[in-house]
């Protein structure tokens, strides 16, 4: 027979805590369990935050994200690679080389209607919008709705962001919402629930009653709209937006794709060659075109400075143009998959000298990573909110709530990565910034912090390629976001359903001081 102790031995305290709300609740517990699932908040998010800034475009794109996800077989050069094409392309891929140089044939002939660019200046706005509607949403959940208005002059406080306030760094901001926090507190402390000790309940401990004045856990505490003031376009540096001029498919990079339709097939798991290695690599199309965008030239010393694990120095490699790769990450356990995946793709990856002398490891801190002799490229591929994984695993999902502070954090930790590549790059030389995610802060906004705190604290002058007419031959593979949600500085991979590529951002900057 069953006893309550024999219950409690097989039963932990915390199930019995959620077999109660269960009980308690009227809402069915599989529901409350999605509803607080990290995926389910990040859509949350994302829906009020990307629908503020994309409006009803934004609807195809969550449905997109939602779905599976497309990819493009990058051939291994390293494996049987003449075998390898003719293998994908009875199954009706196409090559991109030849998809894009139709296509740009194409628009030589018929040029494509001219949209004008208003590049996300209506963007901005919405940006700011936003922005200040989350720091109300802020404050009236730190006041005490029904007190604050006619006790608290919200003006002292000043929680909102003045034009000059803008440009002050996380930490004037973050000391506002310090003091904004504890006028709350001392504002709160509610005399009537002060034990007097004449009361007869005399003890020592309530004699020393001191109300509390601040709150602990949060010290430490960011708010939600800390994340989007880093967005600034002010214009205290030198701004050059040029068309890129040196771009060209490199030659010896075969990637195959499946046409834009929304019945794209899936290209079936890679096999191993007679050589031991995989005949090609599964990726999404957006990261191919990071890679693209370095435009890699023969000899070329390349950083890929957050590298781990490993597919864009790998599609890299295969343009068999650098000759030196420094793959850098600081997670140890993804530089170890790295590893793999190279031994998986790069015949005698494990054993020739010819290998340890081109491609080097190390596991530096971005932020931190130090070289004498100047990078012909840097690529800088972020930690971002990796938006599709987001809004599809729970597993490892930057929305978790243990890891508010470090989602909050990212477009800081971005710029100081992206700062740092573009004092590791020779003068000539260029930077790739790349995220996969669709957040303007993340994206055109790390870019301009890192332009601004380069010259600011390096004199160093990078000027950003706009790659428009470089990938506009990739229109007939994927979609980049164009008009009002065209970033100013990189090119958007836009997911939809019949090219579910992306999201990505890349921006190409071109050191010239
Ligand atoms: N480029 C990789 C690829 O193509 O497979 C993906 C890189 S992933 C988007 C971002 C990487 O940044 C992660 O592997 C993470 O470990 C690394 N990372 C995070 N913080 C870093 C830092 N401060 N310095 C260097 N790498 C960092």
């Amino acid at each position: 027979m069953f006893t309550i102790t024999t219950i409690c031995k097989n039963v932990s305290f915390s199930s019995y805590l959620v077999l109660q709300a269960r009980l308690k609740s009227k809402t069915h517990w599989a529901k409350l369990k999605k509803k607080t699932s990290s995926k389910y908040k990040a859509m949350n998010h994302f829906d009020d935050f990307y629908g503020s800034i994309f409006g009803d475009k934004w609807k195809p794109m969550k449905e997109a994200l939602l779905r599976r996800n497309k990819y493009v077989a990058v051939v291994n050069n390293y494996g049987e690679p003449e075998e390898t094409i003719e293998f994908l392309t009875n199954r009706g891929a196409h090559c991109l080389n030849k998809l894009t140089s139709v296509q740009q044939e194409f628009y030589k002939q018929y040029p494509p209607e001219k949209i004008e660019l208003s590049k996300q200046n209506n963007g901005n706005n919405k940006l700011q919008d936003y922005r200040e509607k989350l720091q109300t949403e802020e404050i009236s959940n730190l006041y005490h709705q029904k007190e604050a208005p006619e006790q608290l002059d919200f003006s002292d406080v000043s929680l909102k962001y003045s034009n000059e306030q803008e440009e002050s760094k996380l930490n004037d901001s973050k000391s506002n919402y310090e003091s904004a926090k504890e006028q709350t507190i001392n504002h709160d402390i509610d005399q009537s629930r002060i034990i007097d000790p004449s009361m007869g309940i005399s003890s020592e401990a309530l004699y020393q009653y001191i109300p509390a004045t601040k709150l602990k856990g949060m010290d430490d505490w960011v708010p939600e709209s800390l994340h989007y003031s880093f967005y600034s376009k002010s214009n205290d540096f030198p701004l050059v937006i040029d068309p890129e001029t040196e771009f060209k498919m490199p030659e010896h990079l075969k990637v195959y794709t499946y046409e834009m339709d929304s019945e794209w097939k899936m290209f079936p798991e890679p096999k191993r060659c007679t050589t031991g290695v995989y005949n090609y690599y599964p990726m999404d199309c957006g990261s191919v075109l990071a890679v693209l965008a370095l435009c890699l030239a023969p000899g070329d010393r390349l950083l890929d400075l957050c590298s781990a694990p490993g597919g864009k120095a790998l599609v890299a490699l295969q343009t068999l143009l650098p000759d030196i790769v420094v793959c850098n990450d600081t997670s140890i356990s993804r530089c170890n998959r790295q590893h793999r995946i190279f031994r998986d793709y790069l015949f005698d990856f494990n054993t020739s000298n010819k290998w340890r002398e081109r491609v080097m490891f190390t596991n530096v801190d971005g932020r931190l990573f130090t070289d004498d002799q100047g990078f012909d490229k840097v690529l800088v591929d972020v930690p971002c909110t990796t938006d599709r994984h987001s809004v599809t695993e729970d597993e490892n999902n930057i929305f978790r709530p243990d890891r508010i502070k470090e989602r909050l954090r990212l477009p800081e930790l971005q710029a100081q990565l992206l700062t740092n590549a573009l004092t590791l790059v020779r003068v000539g030389g260029a930077v790739v910034y790349s995220t996969c995610s669709l957040s303007p802060i993340q994206n055109d906004g790390v870019v301009h912090m890192a332009l601004k705190n380069a010259f600011q604290d390096h004199s160093i002058v990078a000027a950003v390629k706009d790659l428009t007419a470089s990938f506009a031959g990739l229109s007939s593979t994927l979609q980049l976001g164009s008009g009002d949600i065209a970033p100013q500085y990189g090119q958007l991979v836009v997911p939809t359903i019949g090219a579910n590529f992306g999201p990505s951002y890349i921006a190409r900057l071109v050191r010239v001081k």
